[in-house]
């Protein structure tokens, strides 16, 4: 595929900014978002000084669109159909901030989506092909050995030149399969990545929304929503770096008191828990052992080695059912956490 190779997304870039720019260029250039438009930019936009990038760069110098002959001679493939604008027009004035972009994470899905068709397809088109070349060497033999009956030579001749043609088009399928296959794995990554939070590697906000939103209407869970006691003391004392390692610590205690259930980071110092499939004093205990075991820890600073004092977590929890909307539950655990504050601090509450 001419200079196009296979590269893996996360090793280069943080995944939403070269999902915005892959976005933009597909939007700019009036390409739809086909797998193979969506490859071809995927290839431009990732190694932005490649050889790719500089081609389309000299080609589109002035603001001059890519043709469809262009993306060819570069080694794309560029399929017809409906342009969409994949990246929101200029937001109007007063438009709320989520409506502005698309959202990486969604983007992220949708490649996904698009992608796992495109790799389908290959993959059914290379079996149903396979056998096809096979086929036309015996036919070739097969005329060959007939011997010189009018016209056989010629025939022998076109045959073995479609011979070459489907070795090639196999040959091409492979790469592409083997290039879809690269690139849905890297989606994959991209598409865990954007769940998860990178300072603690905890789910993030839209992992807990989703797994809440993914329950069996009806079913009992238990929500907790835990935040960190006057952590703004910690950041001010010691400053952001240290307070970022606390978060770390912190995130790793709860995860291991909370085995089997869902910790997400669904803000700055506040962390959400699910607990599916357990009554509500079996989660209050759970959380109350979380906070006993944080309170017990003794975290030095890494350059003295003195301690940075007691930290604590306070936490709310509340009983829902999958049919009630989550933002009802976590404003109920949300109030539960603040009577615990007011009671002050470093203790569990359940929602009355
Ligand atoms: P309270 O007990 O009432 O919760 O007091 P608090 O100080 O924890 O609460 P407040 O909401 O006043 O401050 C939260 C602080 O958390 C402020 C902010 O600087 C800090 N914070 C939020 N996210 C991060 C982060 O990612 N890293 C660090 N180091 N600090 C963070
Ligand atoms: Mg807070
Ligand atoms: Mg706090």
């Amino acid at each position: 595929m001419g200079v196009i190779g296979t590269q893996r997304i996360l090793e280069s870039e943080p995944s939403p900014g070269l999902f915005e720019r892959i976005g933009r260029f597909l939007a700019e250039q009036r390409l739809s978002p086909e797998p193979a438009h969506y490859t071809f930019a995927y290839h431009v936009m990732s190694d932005p000084e490649g050889p790719l990038a500089r081609a389309v760069e000299t080609l589109t110098d002035g603001g001059v669109r890519l043709s469809r002959k262009d993306i060819v001679s570069l080694g794309g493939e560029a399929v017809a159909g409906p342009t969409v604008e994949l990246v929101a027009p200029a937001p109007a004035r007063n438009t709320a901030p989520e409506e502005e972009q698309p959202n990486p994470a969604a983007l992220i899905d949708r490649a996904k989506e698009h992608v796992d068709d495109f790799a389908d397809t290959v993959r059914a088109i290379h079996v149903e092909t396979r056998g096809f070349g096979r086929d036309i060497a015996a036919s070739a033999a097969a005329i060959r050995r007939q011997g010189a009956v009018e016209g056989m030579d010629e025939i022998a001749r076109l045959t073995g030149a479609m011979l070459d043609r489907v070795r090639q088009a196999e040959a091409r399928l492979e790469a592409a399969t083997r290039e879809t296959e690269a690139l849905r794995s890297a989606l994959d990554e991209a598409r865990d990545s954007a769940r998860h939070d990178p300072l603690t590697e905890l789910a993030n906000r839209r992992a807990f929304d989703e797994a809440y939103a993914a329950l069996v209407p009806g079913t009992a869970v238990v929500v907790a929503v835990c935040d960190i006691d006057y952590f703004k003391r910690i950041n001010d004392r010691f400053g952001h770096a240290v307070g970022d390692r606390v978060l770390k610590a912190i995130s790793q205690t709860l995860v291991a008191e909370c085995e089997g259930h869902l910790v997400a980071r669904v803000g700055g110092e506040e962390f959400a828990i699910l607990f599916v499939g357990i009554a509500l004093e079996e989660a209050c205990a759970i959380v109350e052992r979380a906070r006993a075991a944080i309170a017990a820890r003794r975290l030095r600073l890494r350059a003295t080695d003195a301690f940075i004092g007691a930290i604590t977590i306070s936490a709310g929890l509340t009983c829902a059912t999958g049919a009630e909307q989550q933002e009802e539950a976590l404003a109920r655990a949300d109030a539960a956490l603040y009577a615990a504050k007011h009671a002050g601090r470093n203790r569990v509450d359940i929602a009355p």
